[in-house]
């Protein structure tokens, strides 16, 4: 038999995605892949079940049905402080994870040097391993994760193609301050460097904190790829809404590379969707407030409990340090956690490329009744994993 391509080789399947069939494979109440189990808006729901009559069962245009990119343009032109145009400026994607993909493969050749920071999302790894760019990493440092603007020069100094910027961030729940996206624009600017973003917590971001875009920034929207989806924002995660906004150049480009992974996201939903781009400011409030009180309770759950975890300024992860449990692999613990307890976690490991073993991911974009569930099941946590040797 032939060999399989060498591109495939390196790369193990998700682990997040994998964490959620252990999950299910247990019994365990999922907090490892982040994704609601309430409902999406009903008026969403409603206008699914209206779509089913209507005449939009064909192909929508490759980037996007005009209705959504015009809805899609007109909210976003609000939040990112210039008018976004609908035909030129937008691609609509299947999911962010394949905005993310088209980004990489439009801005990227084989050998060309990305920027990512560590922790990192899962998919970035694959992402540059499928488009053949090689990645240097820059860590950012607990309890603020902050970079250290010499390390991130230094990468800059590598003639990077691009730099990838998770920004309100998963894992570690940094929403990027106005002053740190700023030096990464200089830097983006005098190196000349391209700027994908990976913005789906956008909405999601807990008070003092703000989500700044980093297209608005002066002089940033040229050269930065904006990528974002509805299933955060929507509760929608099944619905694979995503899209990219980019100067027409890069847009036109990244429709080629788009049309032809997939031709395009699903007519009927995005036909659907287009109510939720219409909604107003108010949802977007509730939304926050709903997620500020998950937060709120989540953490004083595990406070309670007595773990030690990260503080999110935005998105809907916690990182729990494990490190009292002396595993040598957090998946093993994940693993334990999943049959023991009952609880799905993602190890940290799957999000840093320094070794570390010391910290597992929960999400708490949950019903809160699931979140309390989770945390009753938690307070069993040393009873049920002794301490390894
Ligand atoms: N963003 C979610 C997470 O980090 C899941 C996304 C996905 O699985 N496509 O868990």
């Amino acid at each position: 038999m032939p060999e399989l391509s060498k591109r495939t080789a390196p790369f193990t399947d998700s682990v997040i995605r994998r964490m959620t069939r252990v999950s299910l494979q247990y019994g365990a109440v999922n907090l490892s892949q982040g994704f609601p189990d309430f409902d999406p808006p009903r008026a969403l729901l409603d206008r699914l079940a209206e779509t089913a009559n209507e005449n939009v069962h064909q192909y929508s245009i490759t980037w996007g049905a005009q209705n959504f990119r015009e809805a899609l343009a007109e909210k976003q032109s609000r939040l990112m402080g210039r008018t976004v145009d609908p035909n030129s400026e937008v691609v609509v994607t299947c999911g962010s994870t394949e905005a993310m993909m088209a980004a990489m493969l439009t801005v990227a050749d084989p050998g060309d040097k990305v920027i990512v920071f560590s922790p990192f999302y899962e998919n970035y790894g694959a992402d540059t391993i499928l488009s053949g760019a090689e990645p240097i990493y820059v860590p950012l440092y607990p309890p603020d994760f902050r970079f250290h603007p010499d390390e991130l020069e230094a990468a800059f100094r590598q003639h990077p193609k691009a730099l990838i910027l998770c920004n309100p961030s998963n894992p570690c729940g940094k929403v990027f301050t106005l002053e740190e996206l700023s030096l990464i624009a200089d830097m983006a600017e005098r190196y000349d460097v391209f700027v994908i973003t990976d913005e789906v917590y956008e909405h999601i971001v807990y008070e003092p904190n703000r989500h700044v875009y980093f297209a608005s920034l002066k002089g940033m929207w040229e050269r930065t790829v904006s990528c974002s989806s509805l299933s955060k924002t929507y509760s929608i995660t099944g619905w694979r809404l995503g899209y990219i906004i980019a100067p027409a150049h890069i847009a036109d480009a990244a429709k080629k590379v788009h049309d032809f992974l997939t031709v395009g996201a699903a007519a009927p939903l995005q036909e659907a969707a287009v109510t939720g781009l219409r909604f107003g400011d108010d949802y977007y409030k509730k939304l926050q407030n709903t997620y500020t009180e998950k937060r709120n309770l989540f953490l004083r759950g595990l406070d309670d409990l007595g773990l030690v975890h990260t503080e999110p300024q935005g998105a809907y992860y916690v990182l729990l340090d494990i490190s009292e449990f002396g595993y040598e692999s957090d998946l093993a613990f994940c693993e334990d956690l999943a049959r023991e307890v009952g609880v799905g976690a993602v190890p940290g490991s799957s999000f840093f490329r320094e070794p570390v073993n010391h910290l597992i991911r929960l999400h708490f974009a949950k019903k809160n009744e699931t979140l309390f569930e989770a945390l009753n099941r938690l307070a069993d946590l040393r009873k049920k994993i002794k301490p390894q040797k």
